[in-house]
C-alpha cells in the first residue's frame, strides 16, 4: 500500500480565514476606477434611476452628442414620452419635434420601431438578455453592452470613444483601434474589466468605497452606493467618465489619474501619441439656395422624402448651387416663374460627416404669378413653422425670418 504523504504539509487551524488571493491587474485597475467613480461621477439625470428605457433613451441620444446637449433633450423627453409604450404609441410629427436638433434621425426612428417590437415580442417589457437587446432594432454591441451593464448590472463590455482611449493609453495599443484584430482586443480588454467588477467581493468595494465616502461626499446623490451595489453598472459608467473628464484627448489630468499607476502610456510618456489618430474622409463643400416664398402671410415648407438623410423633416424649398450664384436662374429652375424681386436673408454654414455645407437664403417675390405648394408641400403661418420638425440649418433660417415682414 502506498504510504500517505503527509510529513511535510502543515495543516491549516480549522477555524482560519481561507487566504486571500493577490488581486489580478484587471480587478485592481476596475477597483481604482470604482472608488474614483464613487467620489467623482457627475450628477446626470439618467444616472438617478434604473429604468432600462430611461437608460437606453439616453444612450442613444449621447451618440455623437455631448452630454450638456442632451440634458434638456432627455429631459423633455422623458416628460412628453415617460413609457415605452408611450413612444410606441407616438406620432412621428411628435417623435420628430422631440428629437429636433439633435440630428441624426434614423436614431429616433430606430427608438420608436424598438419600443413597438418590444410592445409586441416582450410584452412592453424591456429584455433583459443582452442577445435580445442587441436584436432591436438601432441597437449595436456597445449600446446593448450599456444597457445589459448599467440598466440590468450585467458584466457586459462596452466601448465607446471615450473608453478606446483609456484603454489605448492603459495598454500601450498604438495600432488602429478600428482595426478588426486591434478592435477585438480592446473588447476582449473591456471585457476583462467588466468582469473583474462582477467578481470583485463586496467587502472589498464597500472597505475602499466606505473610506473614501467618509473622507468626501459623492457626487451621484447623497449616500450613493453605486459600485458597491451595482458593480458592473459602475465600472462601465466609470471607464466613460474617466475618459470624458481626465483621460482626455489634450492634456489629459494625469496626475489625478485613478489608474495612473498601471497606465503604459503614461509610463513610457506615450500620452500625447495614443490612440492612433484616425484618418479623416476629404472634406467636401457644398452650397445650396435656400428660397423663402412668402403668399398672403404663409410661407412654403416642404416635408423630406422617407430613405434621404434627414428624412420626415421640414425645411424650406432649396435646390444644391453647384458653384451657381444666380439665385433669379435657380428659383426659376425651383418653380418654373420668373422672381419679381429678391433679397438676401442670411448664410448659414454648418457641417453634416463629411460635408461642410453653406446655404444663402433669399426671400423671393413672384408678383402677381401664383406659386403652387404640390406634393409634400404646404404653406405655413411664422406660429405653424415654430410647430413643425426642421433640418437644423432650416430651423435657423425659420428663427432668423420670425418677426421679420417680407420685403
Ligand atoms: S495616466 Fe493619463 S493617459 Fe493614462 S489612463 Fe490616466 S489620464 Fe489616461
Amino acid at each position: 500500500m502506498r504510504k500517505r504523504e503527509t510529513k511535510n504539509l502543515k495543516r491549516e487551524p480549522a477555524n482560519s480565514p481561507a487566504p486571500r488571493p493577490a488581486l489580478r491587474t484587471p480587478c485592481l485597475i476596475a477597483r481604482a476606477l470604482l472608488d474614483w467613480f464613487a467620489v467623482n461621477a457627475r450628477d446626470l439625470p439618467w444616472r438617478r434611476t434604473r429604468d432600462p428605457y430611461a437608460i437606453w433613451a439616453s444612450e442613444i441620444m449621447l451618440q455623437q452628442t455631448q452630454v450638456k446637449t442632451v440634458i434638456p433633450y432627455w429631459e423633455r423627453w422623458m416628460r412628453e414620452l415617460p413609457t415605452l409604450q408611450s413612444l410606441a404609441e407616438a406620432k412621428p410629427d411628435t417623435i420628430h419635434k422631440l428629437w429636433e436638433g439633435l440630428g441624426y434621425y434614423t436614431r429616433v426612428r430606430n427608438l420608436q420601431k424598438a419600443a413597438q417590437q418590444i410592445c409586441a415580442n416582450h410584452g412592453g417589457v424591456f429584455p433583459r438578455e443582452f442577445d435580445a437587446i442587441l436584436a432591436l432594432p438601432g441597437i449595436g454591441r456597445y449600446t446593448a453592452g450599456a444597457i445589459a451593464s448599467i440598466a440590468f448590472n450585467q458584466p457586459a463590455p462596452i466601448l465607446d470613444g471615450n473608453v478606446i482611449r483609456v484603454l489605448c493609453r492603459l495598454h500601450g495599443i498604438a495600432e488602429d483601434p478600428q482595426e478588426k484584430r486591434t478592435n477585438a482586443r480592446l473588447w476582449q480588454l473591456a471585457g476583462e474589466l467588466a468582469s473583474a467588477a462582477a467578481t470583485l467581493t463586496q467587502h472589498a468595494l464597500r472597505k475602499t468605497t466606505g473610506e473614501i465616502t467618509r473622507q468626501s461626499k459623492p457626487k451621484i446623490n447623497k449616500g450613493s452606493d453605486l459600485p458597491t451595489a451595482l458593480p458592473c453598472s459602475a465600472l462601465n459608467q466609470s471607464l466613460m467618465e474617466l475618459g470624458a473628464l481626465i483621460c482626455t484627448p489634450r492634456t489629459p489630468s494625469c496626475g489625478v489619474c485613478p489608474v495612473a499607476k498601471h497606465c503604459v502610456a503614461r509610463r513610457e510618456n506615450r500620452v500625447d501619441a495614443l490612440p492612433r489618430p484616425k484618418q479623416r474622409a476629404a472634406v467636401t463643400e457644398r452650397g445650396f439656395m435656400v428660397f423663402l416664398v412668402e403668399q398672403r402671410g404663409r410661407f412654403l415648407v416642404q416635408q423630406r422624402g422617407a430613405n434621404v438623410v434627414n428624412a420626415h423633416l421640414w425645411e424650406f424649398p432649396n435646390l444644391e448651387a453647384n458653384g451657381k450664384a444666380d439665385v433669379v436662374e435657380l428659383a426659376q429652375l425651383e418653380f418654373g416663374a420668373k422672381p419679381t424681386a429678391t433679397q438676401p436673408l442670411c448664410t448659414i454654414k454648418h457641417a453634416i460627416t463629411r460635408y461642410r455645407i453653406t446655404a444663402e437664403a433669399y426671400r423671393v417675390e413672384f408678383g402677381a404669378q401664383r406659386i403652387e405648394g404640390g406634393k409634400n408641400r404646404r404653406w405655413c403661418r411664422h406660429d405653424e413653422l415654430a410647430r413643425l420638425a426642421f433640418t437644423s440649418a432650416h430651423r435657423r433660417i425659420a428663427d432668423k425670418l420670425r418677426g421679420q415682414p417680407c420685403g
